[in-house]
């Protein structure tokens, strides 16, 4: 089937098809809330994105919304009443993907037209099919929001209705379910808007969970991890490359020790052994190797690759990051 698509999707038969999932940091720094701070900061990563467009690649791009997904949610809590009735969850996800993209759109057109790349830009709300008894929804691992100290997180917590945990060190956040993504609702437009020459962002923020009956879907209280997103978008696109960008330069073996060592080549064997060993953390790294591993996996001759934000070009050129093989 992927490989159908392959061919079906791309513009030049040529061209590497890249999937980029893009990481929190690509967006805004921890202490980045303000618009023009974020868009500062996905200006930046718009120059990395089209640095890949100009060595010839095929983008799609999908990202996070941890953050700004939270703080919409707070927001439409903090502002309701009778007439303005706070949205639910999936449609703050909506929100946030038309935020990001608004942004990423800007800040990718601005890019190409001053490296003379005539290309068209354009965002998909996405939304991404998930089964009602994935046992996610029983143990909520997603982080979305700000950062909560141990005072604040307990206060929180014991208003109730919040799942509040430790997130890699970093200090509280709240916690809801990371369902499994099935589908890509929104694909066959995906595959269009790219066949057309599109640079295109999908995905965003994981796609919006929705769960079918019958021939409707409706929303759920839920996010998707972006990066599983990510590579089920990019193996229904039978892309050639899922490139996982983020804050650290890789996946790394005894990550915060003394020991620590980012992993280079590896297969997924050796890989899917290292997550069995429990090296890497639930809700950041792990899902990446997850998806990773998924990814190449699927389908022969696939590359995936965690880098850090910085090192784009080079990790897509095999020189930095974590690289992975089937
Ligand atoms: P993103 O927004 O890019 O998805 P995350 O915060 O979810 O970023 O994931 C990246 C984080 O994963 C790193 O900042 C690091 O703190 C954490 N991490 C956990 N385990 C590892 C590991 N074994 N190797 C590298 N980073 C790790
Ligand atoms: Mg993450």
């Amino acid at each position: 089937m992927a490989a159908a698509a392959d061919e079906e999707t791309k513009v030049n038969r040529m061209a590497e098809l890249v999937v980029i999932a893009l990481g929190g940091n690509a967006i805004a720094d921890r202490a980045q809330v303000r618009a023009e701070q974020q868009e500062e900061t996905i200006r930046r990563t718009a120059m990395s994105v089209v640095d890949i467009v100009a060595e010839g690649y095929q983008v799609c791009l999908a990202h996070g919304n941890g953050p700004q997904v939270g703080t919409i949610f707070l927001q439409q809590h903090a502002a309701e009443s009778d007439r303005m009735p706070a949205m639910p969850l999936d449609v703050c996800g909506a929100m946030s993907q038309g935020m990001i993209g608004y942004w990423l759109q800007q800040a990718l057109q601005e890019a190409l037209t001053q490296r003379s790349l005539d290309l068209p830009c354009a965002t998909l709300v996405t939304q991404t099919l998930v089964d009602a008894d994935d046992p996610a929804f029983s143990s909520p691992t997603k982080p979305i929001g700000p950062f909560y100290s141990a005072k604040e997180a307990k206060a929180l917590g014991d208003q109730g209705g919040y799942v509040l945990r430790e997130d890699a060190g970093r200090g509280y956040r709240r916690m809801v379910a990371s369902p499994h993504p099935l589908e890509i609702l929104e694909l066959r437009a995906v595959r269009q808007l790219l066949k057309s020459g599109c640079l295109v962002v999908a995905a965003g923020g994981g796609g919006i969970p929705v769960l079918r009956t019958g021939g409707r879907c409706r929303g759920v209280e839920a996010v998707i991890d972006k990066d599983l997103a990510a590579a089920k978008l990019a193996d229904q696109l039978g892309a050639d490359v899922l490139l996982i960008l983020t804050s650290v330069p890789g996946a790394a073996l005894h990550y915060g020790t003394t020991r620590e060592t980012y992993l280079s080549h590896v297969r997924s064997v050796d890989l899917e052994h290292y997550m069995r060993a429990r090296e890497f953390a639930p809700g950041s790294m792990l899902p990446k190797v997850e998806a990773c591993i998924g990814f190449v996996r699927a389908q022969a001759g696939r590359r995936a690759v965690i880098a850090g934000i910085g090192d784009a070009v080079a990790a897509l050129h095999g020189h930095k990051g974590t690289q992975v093989r089937a």
